[in-house]
C-alpha cells in the first residue's frame, strides 16, 4: 500500500492499482477501463498496418512480413514467392474518368488479390502497385496464381463504363527452396524487373524472373 509499491507496480507494467480493502464495483470498473485501453491500443496497432483505401496490408506491413517470410523460408529450406502487380494505364484512367473511378478500380483489384489462398498476403505496395507474398510457394505455382489474378481482373465490368476493359501487369519472383539465398531487396528487385518486362512486352501479362519450366 505504500507509494513505492504503487510506483513499482505501475513501472513493472501494471495497468492500474487498487489497494485493499477495495470495493468490487470499483475493481470491476477499473478492469473495464483497462480493457477499453487495451482494445484501443490493439485497434491502432492494427490500423497502422492497413491501407485506408483498399483494406489490404500496407507497405510497412509488406516490408516486415516479407523479411519474416524470407528468413523463415531460408531457415526451413522452403520456397517463398512474390508477385508484384501494377495497373496498366492508370494515370490516363484517372485523368479520363476521375479519381473516384480510379479508387474504385483499386478497390476491385484488391478484392481479387485478397481472394487467393488464405496464407497469401496481399499488400498495397504504393499508388496502383501491389505486392502479394506467397509463403511456401514455388515460382511455377505463383505464376499460375498471378495468371488467375490477371484474368479475373481483365473480365471485370465497370459501372458507368460499359465495355471498358481494365488490365494489370504482373511480375513473379521466387526464392527457391534449393536455390541460392536471396535478400528481400533482391527478391523485390527481381519481381519488379519481371513486372517491367511485362509492361515492355505489351502489358496485361505475367512475366517471371526465373526461367519457367513448362514441362513441370
Ligand atoms: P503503366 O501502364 O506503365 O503502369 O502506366 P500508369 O499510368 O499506370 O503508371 P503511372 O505510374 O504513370 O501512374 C500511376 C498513377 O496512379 C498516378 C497517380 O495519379 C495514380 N494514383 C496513385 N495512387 C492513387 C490512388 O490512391 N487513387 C487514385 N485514384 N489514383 C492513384
Ligand atoms: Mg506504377
Ligand atoms: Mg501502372
Amino acid at each position: 500500500a505504500s507509494m513505492e509499491d504503487r510506483v513499482r507496480a505501475l513501472d513493472l507494467g501494471a495497468s492500474d492499482f487498487v489497494e485493499k480493502p477495495f470495493e468490487v464495483v470499483e475493481l470491476k470498473a477499473r478492469v473495464r477501463s483497462a480493457l477499453r485501453v487495451q482494445h484501443l491500443v490493439k485497434m491502432l496497432a492494427q490500423r497502422a498496418q492497413v491501407d485506408g483505401l483498399t483494406g489490404l496490408w500496407n507497405r510497412t506491413y509488406f516490408d516486415r512480413r516479407l523479411l519474416q517470410e524470407c528468413s523463415e523460408a531460408q531457415r526451413h529450406g522452403r520456397s517463398v514467392s512474390l508477385v508484384m502487380c501494377d495497373v496498366d494505364g492508370f494515370k490516363r484512367l484517372n485523368d479520363e474518368r476521375g479519381h473516384p473511378f480510379g479508387d474504385m478500380v483499386l478497390e476491385r483489384l484488391s478484392r481479387i488479390l485478397q481472394g487467393g489462398r488464405g496464407s497469401d498476403v496481399a499488400c498495397r505496395y504504393g499508388g496502383e502497385e501491389f505486392g502479394i507474398i506467397l509463403p511456401h510457394t514455388a515460382g511455377m505455382e505463383a505464376l499460375e496464381v498471378a495468371e488467375r489474378y490477371r484474368r479475373s481482373f481483365e473480365v471485370e465490368t465497370w459501372h458507368g463504363a460499359p465495355g471498358k476493359v481494365i488490365t494489370a501487369s504482373f511480375g513473379v519472383a521466387e526464392m527457391a527452396a534449393a536455390g541460392r539465398p536471396m535478400s528481400v531487396a533482391d527478391l523485390v528487385a527481381a519481381a519488379d524487373a519481371a513486372l517491367y518486362r511485362a509492361k515492355l512486352n505489351g502489358r496485361n501479362r505475367v512475366e517471371a524472373a526465373f526461367a519457367p519450366n513448362h514441362a513441370g
